[in-house]
């Protein structure tokens, strides 16, 4: 059957061909999307100019904009088992991972609503009693959000919430393979009562329908997450337009371990860190440093627990890595690990397709990749330099505070850091030196929407989250009104 896209706040046929979406644990079609093409950019893109500047949604008081968004958390939560499987279906995760990024959109919208309703604007202090100066706040006009495939539901709540509570439109361009969520998402927002034309969700290619989207001159701004390469080209675009971009884009995390972490918290924390999204997360802490002096006890703890991960069907409960994304991918993960092996790596473990069937999981079907972990390469490597966006780690033992920090920071990225210790001073004072926009001290990959998030050097550029993520959909204001009863001079 196919399945309809929302343009300009009505569901049709998208121009831009048919195309199929697949559970990559299985194969099997999902659903047949009829895409977008550039008449469908025209289209939404004039729709979100009229809709934003209309002035039954640019007079809308915060909190009335507020009452949108909140519905719309409620709605996410009430359908959360059904989001969560539909996104399942699009990318083969986990469906206990998928629950969480669905329930992190709900908070995500119900966040934005209030700080849309709470922000302040202000009286900056008054040079003159001739005149009072007032700093507002604007919308930006349309939005373009682009995401990526790995947390769909969540990267585009980060970006439609706050954009709408800002008083802009938003347009989504979700990623070719997993359009499924956020064209789910456009029901929610109509559900609850969203003016039409304020949100359109525009799936197909990226350097089509992304690229019209980015290129349109009533486009106000940028909101990409995905490849670093994708985000270059198109602050590139932001360049030539002079319009805002913020850019949350790749990563090689590094995980450090000292010599005095608590072995099995550390262990199960790196773990976690990298296997878990089976390694497709931009946090993923794909590089482990680990102290010398505790280097055997630990890895042999890691492997144990690394050997013991279920690899299974997303759909099945209780396990911990689902399927890759698809073939093309699992492939480009293969040849990093045959890279490893040429530039004289040793496998510890895993550094394989898993094949055969087991009694809930047929491997040969899907995209199925052991979690798998590398040692002797050095850190100037290929492998420990490039994301591989996989389930697999690369470790590295080192000796010296100092030498480990240039390490560690040797990196095109600067997404995120963990470190493991059980002394909180030297931990903090190692936080403060690793260029990354996120550390994480003694835990991993947790996340609070009121922190901001967003990278360090080919990382990114601008903030996500917290209350002046709202602030990066606006653009500021001074209004001077005058309270003199003589007429303007000439020198002031
Ligand atoms: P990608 O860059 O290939 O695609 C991301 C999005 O950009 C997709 O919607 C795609 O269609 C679109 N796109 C591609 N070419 C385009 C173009 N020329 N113009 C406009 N849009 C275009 O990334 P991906 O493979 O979908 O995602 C994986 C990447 O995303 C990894 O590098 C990962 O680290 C990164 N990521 C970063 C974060 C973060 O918050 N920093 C979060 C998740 C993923």
């Amino acid at each position: 059957m196919v399945k309809p896209i929302y343009i300009a706040g009505e569901w049709k046929n998208g121009r831009g061909g048919l195309r199929a979406t697949t559970f990559p644990a299985d194969g099997s079609i999902n659903a047949d999307i009829a895409t977008a093409n550039a008449d469908d950019v025209e289209e939404a893109v004039q729709a979100a100019d009229k809709a934003w500047r209309d002035p039954s949604w640019r007079h809308r008081l915060p909190h009335e904009r507020a009452a949108i968004l909140y519905k719309v958390a409620d709605l996410v939560a009430a359908r959360a088992t059904t989001l969560a499987a539909l996104q399942t279906r699009d990318n083969g995760k986990p469906l206990t991972e998928t629950m969480a990024l669905v329930m992190s959109a709900a908070g995500t919208a119900r966040y934005f609503a209030a700080a849309c309703e709470t922000l302040d604007e202000s009286l900056p202090s008054q040079r003159s009693h001739d005149y009072i100066t007032a700093s507002v706040y604007e919308p930006l006009g349309v939005v373009v959000a682009i995401t990526p495939w790995n947390s769909p539901i969540a990267s585009e709540m980060q970006k439609i919430a706050p954009a709408l509570a800002a008083g802009n439109a938003v347009i989504v361009k979700p990623a070719e393979a997993t359009p499924l969520a956020a064209l789910e998402l456009a029901r929610l927002f109509e559900e609850a009562g969203l003016p039409k034309g304020l949100l359109s969700v525009l799936p197909g290619r990226g350097s089509v329908v992304g690229e019209a989207l980015a290129r349109h001159p009533k486009v106000r701004k940028i909101a990409f997450t995905g490849g670093t390469s994708t985000g270059r080209r198109l602050a590139g675009i932001a360049a030539e337009k002079l319009i805002p971009i913020s850019l949350e884009l790749g990563g090689k995390s590094p995980t450090i371990v000292l010599e005095d972490a608590d072995i099995e918290m550390a262990a199960r924390g790196v773990c976690y860190g990298i296997f878990s999204s089976a390694g497709q997360a931009c946090i993923a802490g794909a590089r482990l440093f680990v102290h010398h002096n505790i280097y055997e006890p630990f890895m042999a703890r890691l492997l144990e627990l690394t050997r013991g991960l279920r690899v299974g069907h997303p759909e099945q409960p209780g396990i911990h890595m689902g399927s890759l994304i698809n073939m093309a991918h699992l492939e480009s993960v293969a040849g990093f690990v045959e890279r490893a092996g040429a530039d004289g790596g040793t496998i510890l473990c895993g550094g394989k397709r898993l094949t055969g069937k087991t009694e809930t999981c047929d491997y040969d079907a899907g995209c199925f990749y052991a979690p798998t972990i590398i040692s002797g390469l050095s850190n100037s490597s290929y492998v420990c330099q490039e994301e591989i966006f996989g389930p697999v780690l690369v470790v590295l033992p080192f000796d010296n505070e100092a030498d480990l920090v240039a390490q560690a920071n040797d990196s095109m990225f600067g997404l995120a850091a963990g470190i493991w210790t059980e002394n909180f001073r030297r931990g903090w004072r190692l936080a403060r030196t690793l260029d990354t926009g996120t550390v994480w001290l003694n835990t991993y990959k947790k996340f609070s929407v009121s922190a901001p998030f967003g990278g360090f050097k080919e990382s990114g550029l601008g903030r996500e989250k917290g209350r002046a993520g709202v602030r990066e959909y606006m653009q500021q204001k001074s209004i001077y009104v005058g309270l003199s009863d003589e007429p303007n001079n000439w020198s002031a």
